[in-house]
């Protein structure tokens, strides 16, 4: 940061004082200065524009310098930004050269200020702001990376679904919730009934198109609350939690079946129909508590015998 480009904001109760400060700094070249005479002032400018270096004078009537640091803190906490306090003061003493620190200064210069000496400390000053402003930036583009990792990770990149990851993890909370609060947790596997006709009749492109859009009938007729997730080549999962009920409403999937089937979709190789089989299992509050991983198996058992009963059909 080049000293010019240095954002600065002098806080003193008298105007003379001020004006000295700013003199002071336009003679070492810091040209990006401005004045508050009263705490309260100085906040008013800082949330309008953050700076980089506050230069505050510690005795003001209203607000002192100990709670325009405080405030000044709570303002960057909002704005995830940084700024570099300098206390100035006529008071020359250890105890309160501790005491400002202890609220959280950076650093402390006693009046009169020299130029060289103030030259010295702001361009300390500025180094920190600038340092521990790159730090937030950083710190925040890894939150957002991290975020978008944790989306992709556990998205179906065909369907915008989630995958098997996102099942899991919701599936682990779920039953939590409902063995610690009550209620019911159901799990239906669904799966498209003789896919494998659809890829092998109009090629794999066109199976995909189903697939897109049998997501998206799986995903409109189940509640905005339930969990959906493609977790496998043509097997999805829903989660539906009920937490004021001990059983599962299978007419809700068979609700969801019949929305899958009822009318064809519409592909580049015209209209295909399809059907679907449902096993559904469930966890009631009260009883033993099973694993993610039993209760899809569970599920999938079911979801077997609806194929072996001849399929487009729920087993619970
Ligand atoms: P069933 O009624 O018993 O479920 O028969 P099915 O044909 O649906 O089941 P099967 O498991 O025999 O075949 C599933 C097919 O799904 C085989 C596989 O090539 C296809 N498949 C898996 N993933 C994808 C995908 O991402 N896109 C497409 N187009 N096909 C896929
Ligand atoms: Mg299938
Ligand atoms: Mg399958």
């Amino acid at each position: 940061m080049s000293r010019n480009d240095l954002a600065i904001v002098v806080v003193d109760d008298m105007p003379l004082a001020c004006e000295a400060t700013c003199l002071l700094l336009e003679s070492i070249d810091y040209l990006n200065v401005r004045t508050a005479y009263s705490a309260s002032q100085a906040l008013a400018l800082l949330i309008e524009r953050p700076a980089d270096v506050v230069l505050t004078d510690w005795n003001m009537p209203e607000m002192d310098g100990l709670e325009l640091t405080r405030r000044i803190r709570q303002v960057d906490e909002d704005a995830n930004h940084y700024t570099s306090i300098i206390m100035v003061t006529a008071t020359d003493n250890l105890e309160s050269m501790l005491l400002a620190f202890q609220h959280g200064i950076d650093d402390y210069m006693t009046k009169p200020l020299r130029k060289q000496e103030l030259a010295a400390r702001l361009h300390a000053a500025g180094r920190i702001a600038g340092l521990q402003n790159r730090l937030i930036d950083t710190a925040q583009t890894l939150d957002a990376h991290n975020k978008q990792l944790q989306e992709l990770a556990t998205t179906d990149p065909l369907t915008g679904l989630g995958n098997r990851r996102y099942l899991q993890t919701h599936l682990d909370a779920i039953l939590a919730e409902t063995m610690a609060r009550g209620g019911v947790a159901c799990l239906a596997l669904i799966d498209l009934d003789h896919f494998k006709v659809i890829n092998d009749t109009h090629g794999h492109g066109v199976g995909d198109e189903v697939l897109v859009a049998a997501a998206r009938r799986l995903h409109r007729a189940a509640r905005p609350t339930d969990i959906v997730a493609r977790i496998g080549g043509e097997e999805f999962a829903v989660i539906m939690h009920y937490p004021k009920m001990n059983r599962c409403h299978t007419e809700a999937f068979e609700r969801i079946l019949h929305d899958i089937g009822q009318h064809p979709i519409k592909t580049t190789a015209g209209d295909i129909f399809l059907t679907a089989s449902a096993g559904v299992c469930d966890y009631v509050s009260g009883g033993a508590l099973p694993t993610p991983e039993a209760l899809i198996n569970c599920a999938d058992i079911k979801l077997y015998q609806a194929k072996a009963q001849g399929r487009n059909r729920v087993v619970f």
